[in-house]
This record gives structure tokens, sequence and C-alpha cells, in this order.
């Protein structure tokens, strides 16, 4: 594959997408640090999530999420169409599988934006694919003064999304990395820097072992 530091005349071999899982508090910027990341790596995919909550000016359907009534997203749930779906505030929002499924095994990696709960699920369901990093604001008035300036929400459903995020961040240890984000390109870098180490652990290229088992023939 190129782009994976692994390509070449000898070193060249299938790779397994990665699961590059982000979580972090609302208003940390993390939608926007995904977003930069996969413009900077066409090859990787943004897993788009399907969520119940109205969309906010600016959404796209089917670019920011796929936005569904209730009914279809229970439906949906019966259907087992979901890799992992969690309530988060009063809606519920749910990781489709289908075109993870397809991206993985094509060896692209998916970046998921998603909370604690989704950030579990996927962990335990795929441990060698999964790779998590929790952003951290550098303090909590900064989270309060994005969340007010987006002047979409009232002071009570802040004052909700506050509390969320302290809930959020109680979770930080349970991730492989955490970027504070402090300073966006800085952080964008480090997000960066993980994802192509990541990209080199041994168990994402099965194909090793059949190429150092042709090498020890050589001699
Ligand atoms: P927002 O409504 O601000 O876009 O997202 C609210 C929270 O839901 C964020 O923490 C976001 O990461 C999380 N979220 C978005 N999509 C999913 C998903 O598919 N699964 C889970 N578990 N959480 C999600």
């Amino acid at each position: 594959m190129s782009g994976d530091g692994l390509s070449g005349p000898v070193f060249r071999g299938r790779r397994r997408g990665l699961m590059f899982v982000l979580s972090s508090p609302s208003g940390a910027g993390k939608t926007t640090l995904s977003k930069r990341l996969i413009a900077l790596n066409p090859d990787v995919v943004l897993s788009i999530s399907a969520t119940t909550r109205k969309p906010r000016p600016g959404e796209v359907d089917g670019q920011d999420y796929f936005f569904l009534s209730e009914k279809a997203f229970k439906q949906k749930i019966e259907a087992g169409e979901f890799y992992e779906w969690a309530k988060v505030f009063d809606h519920y929002y749910g990781t489709p599988k289908g075109p993870i499924e397809e991206a993985l095994d094509e060896g692209r990696d998916v970046v998921f934006d998603i909370d604690w709960q989704g950030a579990r699920v996927l962990a335990e369901a795929a441990p060698d694919d999964c790779v998590r990093v929790f952003i951290l604001p550098p303090s909590l008035a900064l989270l309060r003064e994005r969340l007010t300036k987006r002047k979409q929400d009232s002071e009570e459903i802040i004052r909700g999304r506050m509390q969320r995020a302290k809930d959020e961040i109680e979770h930080w240890q349970e991730y492989d990395y955490v970027v504070l984000n402090d300073d966006f390109s800085r952080a964008l870098e480090k997000m960066s820097e993980i994802l192509h180490a990541e990209r080199l652990k041994r168990v994402r290229h099965p194909w090793l072992e059949g190429f150092v088992e042709e090498l020890m023939k050589e001699e």
C-alpha cells in the first residue's frame, strides 16, 4: 500500500484498515480535527453516523450524519445494521456497519467521531483494529465559550452539555492516546503522527508472515 511507509520494491503487502476512534467532549474541536485529518489523508474514510437529532444549520444529510426518525432508527437497530449505537443527550446515535466493513477489508482506515460508549464497544469488538484517541480541551471555560458561541442552543441545553462534557472526560483513561487541543495545528500534527505510526504496527500487516518465511529460505 502506498503511504503507509512499507511500500517499495520489497516491502509490498496488503494492510488491514484500522479504526481510528476519536472521542472528546462536545466543543473540544473533534469534528474539525477529524475533517482536517481526512483532508490531509484522502485514503482515510469518515464513518458517517446515523442520528435522530435534528440537523444543525449547515449540516447536510448523508454528509455530517444520516438524519433519521426515531422509528427508522429503531428499525435499523432491530435489523442489526449498527456496529454500535448509544443514546447521547436525548437522541440516538449509531454507527452503520456496511460501509465500514467494506473499507476495512479494502485496507482503508476509518475515522469515527463517537462518544466513549461507542468507543468502548468498537474496542471490545475489534481490539486489534481499533486505536482510540481522546481529545481534551485546554479548559472547561473554553469549552463553555465554544458551546455558547454556537448560539444554537438554549442555556439549559448548554448546561446539560457541560455536564455531559465532564461525564465524557471521566473516561479519558480508556483511550490509547490523549491529545490536548490547545493549539489546533499541533493537535492535528499529533493525530497524523499517531495515525502513521499505528499503520506500521505488525498486527496490521498479516502479509509479513509469508514474506519473512520466504525471506528465511533465501540462503
Ligand atoms: P453532536 O450531536 O454534537 O454531533 O454529537 C453528540 C455526541 O454524540 C458526540 O460526543 C459524538 O461524538 C457522539 N456520536 C456521534 N455519532 C455517534 C455514534 O455513531 N455512536 C456513538 N456512540 N456516539 C456518537
